[in-house]
């Protein structure tokens, strides 16, 4: 493994950035929730995946071996947010007439496409829930033998209180169990639960459900949290390095999964590092399909979406989505967009510069720092994997290559080397960036190489004293939205 600068990740469990050190270096073990299959996958979604895409990168760049375990959700999943409702893979098929495993299918390989399309990685192993069962009905065993589950009528709940007797609950998404129960409706006498607070780790299926099982409780199917609890332990052990998800799973679903595991083994904190996502918002309203502001990649490539003025490629809403950190919301604009496809479009072509740049006899020119922009780069990303900062240093390996392009800086050919495999190493490996698919990118660089032109005509027509073709093309650029500014330098241009 190289010797890199330390590593702090932000633990969502004890609020502290906290420093890296891996269970059983050079190991890594990561588990993220996967999507719930049973629609198209939104940008929101996108960016979660996107998120532990950076983390997966980053860890494998500084030469840990990571098991990456990312699940599928094919069942479980309620409509309603107090185990009650329909599953929703299971309302979906019943509406579109198709058996569930036939959704599960549909919306899986539409979530690989769209990984696909924006360069996220596969994980190591991709199981799924349905693929598990016999290993939750084991799970949930456990938790009844050790005194943290009872049976009612068919389903088995999670006993909440019991469990706070003997284990802190609440505490990665900061709730007490009092606070928690005022918000709770009471029940009604007929209700399954013991208590509000409980949780279901099986549910007995009516006869209309579509997805079940035969356990010793009855015909029925896992609760949502369970899943998670039996995929990641299964293949990374009961104590393993990161778990993350979206901001939006810390509570129940992960707070729930914490229980659940120290409910069967009757240890805590099982997991090193929580982290979390934060949300991308649509004008400060969270992405989500319910808001009608969830639009699938496919709308955001054609532009075909109210939210939408045109369309972006899937680069340049990665690097848009880069340029946030990934502990903070991120809101959505056509604006935004449009500044990172012009900022990614300066990248590219940086990054296509460097191969020719020349380089000089000598060993070493000292305006060419680049140890230093390396060292800046790992800082960035050793702070919680801060890809805003790590981009504005990558900005400053821009302005250098230019500089060196123009002649203003000299580089000798170790340094070109140097730079080469940093600016690569950060814009491919780590931000997965890519050149190929950008076809705007290369649309607005084209752009840009035609108004460099022009307003180097215009330039020639001035000293040549042909002040109407200098002034014809002033105008021209000014109807366009675009200025022209004569400095000491030159001229350049600039988008109004
Ligand atoms: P789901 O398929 O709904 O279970 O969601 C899959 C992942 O996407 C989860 O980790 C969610 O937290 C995440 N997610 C959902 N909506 C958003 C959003 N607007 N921004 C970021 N992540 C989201
Ligand atoms: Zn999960």
């Amino acid at each position: 493994m190289s010797d890199h600068s330390p590593l702090y990740i932000q633990n969502s469990l004890t609020r502290e950035k906290e420093l890296f050190t891996p269970l059983n270096a050079p190991y890594v073990g990561m588990y993220v929730c996967g999507p719930t299959v049973y629609s198209n996958v939104h940008l929101g979604n996108v960016r979660t995946f996107l998120t532990f895409d950076i983390v997966y990168r980053y860890l494998s760049f500084l030469g840990y071996q990571v098991r990456y375990v990312r699940n599928i959700t094919d069942v479980g999943h309620l409509t309603g947010d107090s185990d009650d409702g329909e599953d929703k893979i299971g309302k979906k098929a019943r509406l579109e007439n198709l058996e569930p495993m036939e959704i599960v299918q549909k919306y899986t390989n539409d979530f690989h496409d769209v990984m696909r399309i924006f360069n996220i990685k596969s994980p190591s192993i991709e199981p799924s829930a349905t693929g598990h069962i016999v290993e939750q009905i084991e799970m949930v065993k456990q938790i009844i033998t050790r005194g943290y589950g009872y049976e009612s009528n068919g389903s088995v709940y999670f006993n909440v209180r019991k469990f706070n007797e003997d284990f802190p609950y609440g505490q990665l998404s900061g709730r007490k169990i009092d606070d928690l129960l005022s918000n709770t409706r009471v029940l009604d006498g007929q209700d399954e639960k013991n208590d509000p607070l409980d949780f279901a780790l099986w549910k007995k299926a009516d006869a209309s459900h579509l997805m079940k099982w035969p356990s010793p409780w009855s015909e029925g199917f896992p609760g949502w949290h369970l899943e998670c609890s039996v995929m990641s332990t299964k293949y990374l052990g009961n104590s393993f390095d990161i778990h993350g998800g979206g901001m939006d799973l810390k509570f129940p679903h992960h707070e729930c999964e914490i229980a659940q595991n120290a409910g069967a083994t009757g240890e805590c904190n099982s997991v090193g590092y929580w982290m979390h996502g934060n949300m991308l918002t649509v004008n400060g309203r969270k992405m989500a399909k319910s808001e009608g502001n969830g639009f699938t990649p496919d709308e955001l490539i054609t532009g075909n979406h109210k939210l939408l003025e045109r369309g972006y490629t899937a680069m340049t809403v990665r690097f848009f989505m880069l340029q946030g950190h990934y502990a903070s919301t991120l809101d959505f604009s056509n604006d935004a967009l449009q500044a990172a496809e012009k900022g990614l479009g300066r990248l590219i072509k940086a990054v296509q510069a460097l191969k020719d740049l020349a380089a000089t006899a000598s060993e070493h020119n000292p305006d060419a720092n680049i140890d230093e922009l390396a060292k800046r780069c790992e800082t960035a990303m050793g702070d919680d994997f801060n890809t805003p900062i790590l981009i504005s240093v990558l900005f400053d390996a821009v302005k250098l290559i230019n500089n060196i392009h123009d002649g203003r800086v000299a580089i000798s050919a170790n340094q070109k080397d140097a730079l080469q495999n940093l600016v690569h190493g950060y814009f491919f490996e780590v931000l997965g960036l890519q050149l190929e698919d950008d076809a705007s990118g290369d649309s607005t660089d084209e752009a840009e190489s035609l108004l460099d032109l022009l307003v180097q005509l215009r330039s020639d027509a001035k000293s040549n004293q042909d002040w109407t073709t200098a002034d014809s093309i002033r105008q021209a650029l000014s109807d366009l939205g675009v200025t022209i500014k004569d400095g000491k330098d030159g001229s350049t241009w600039n988008r109004d």
